[in-house]
């Protein structure tokens, strides 16, 4: 896919020390990266299943490197936890998607235009994530019903009680909430009793296997009446098919996401008929 890099079948590979002379000379290069700007955001349509009507999108960073090409996330973003470089590079994805969605609201998108951007608990739980959230929200006028973040749930585990604290206080704000990669960390549900959350998102890998595998379609089935029963929206990744398409809608999901519907591209090369101007 044009998304993925060379790198991410280079590096990391030969001895450990190797590997560790790799890591460094990555970490300096992503640093770097963002001196030079070389970050991108592309955004990914997220379907109503109903009628196939695109109501938002989920911003996914993407690295524009001199050497190395375009760089997917799967490469980059683990490093830049592990460095910390995702605090600035995290910031530099919340603010660059409400910018370029604001933009595309006050240009007459349906002003329900859900914006999903993925956050790093380590970025969550700094001091000053909630007064920055409420600054881009701010500087670019974007309403707050048009943003969610997206937290993924294996590493909600931190410190339950400090995270669900920041939570509350960001859907108060206005700003909703959904749990990543539902169903892959090992105690889903406790989560559901621990965190407010306004969506959920079932993991592609139950999605990609669900047609032909009779306990993933136990799963998905389960989560999607485990959603109607919070009354929030499920959001199915890694939709490919037609098929599974129309499997989930059967099965009562009401959102979808894959490359069935769209893969993530910048704003500029959005079809026309993706952008949401008109509601219905
Ligand atoms: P995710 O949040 O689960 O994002 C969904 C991933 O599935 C994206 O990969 C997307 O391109 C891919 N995808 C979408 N539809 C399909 C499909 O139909 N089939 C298949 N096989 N894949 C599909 P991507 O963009 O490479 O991102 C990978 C992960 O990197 C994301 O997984 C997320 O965990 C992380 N990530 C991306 N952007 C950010 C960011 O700005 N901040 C943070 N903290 N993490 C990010
Ligand atoms: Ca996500
Ligand atoms: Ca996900
Ligand atoms: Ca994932």
């Amino acid at each position: 896919a044009k998304d993925k890099g060379p790198i991410s079948y280079e590096v990391f590979q030969g001895s450990m020390a190797e590997q560790s002379t790799q890591k460094i000379h990555l970490i300096a290069e992503l640093n770097a990266a963002i001196e030079k700007n070389e970050f991108r955001v592309y955004f990914q349509p997220v379907v109503r299943l109903s009628d196939s009507k695109v109501i938002g999108a989920e911003a996914l960073v993407r690295w524009q490197s001199g050497q190395r090409g375009l760089v997917a996330p799967g490469v980059f973003i683990p490093l830049a936890e592990e460095s910390g470089l995702i605090l600035p590079i995290g910031h530099w994805v919340l603010r660059e998607s409400c910018r370029q969605i604001a933009e595309r609201l006050k240009n007459g998108w349906a002003s329900d235009f859900d914006v999903h951007v993925n956050v790093s608990v380590r970025q969550l739980i700094q001091s000053d994530f909630y007064q920055k959230l409420e600054a881009i929200l701010q500087e670019f006028s974007l309403s707050p019903h048009n943003l969610t973040l997206e937290i993924t749930e294996s590493i909600l585990i931190e410190d339950s009680n400090v995270i669900a604290t920041l939570i509350s206080r960001i859907r108060l704000l206005g700003v909703s909430i959904a749990i990543d990669d539902f169903g892959t960390g090992y105690s889903s549900m406790s989560y559901l009793h621990q965190f407010a959350f306004d969506c959920l998102k079932i993991d592609q890998s139950f999605v990609s296997r669900f047609l032909d595998n009779h306990k993933s379609e136990a799963i998905v089935s389960a989560i999607i009446r485990l959603a109607g029963g919070f009354d929030v929206p499920l959001v199915a990744e890694g939709v490919e098919t037609l098929e599974q398409a129309q499997r989930l809608h059967e099965l009562g999901c009401q959102r979808a996401q894959g490359y069935y519907f769209g893969r993530p591209a910048p704003l500029e090369e959005w079809p026309e008929g993706w952008c949401g101007s008109g509601q219905s």
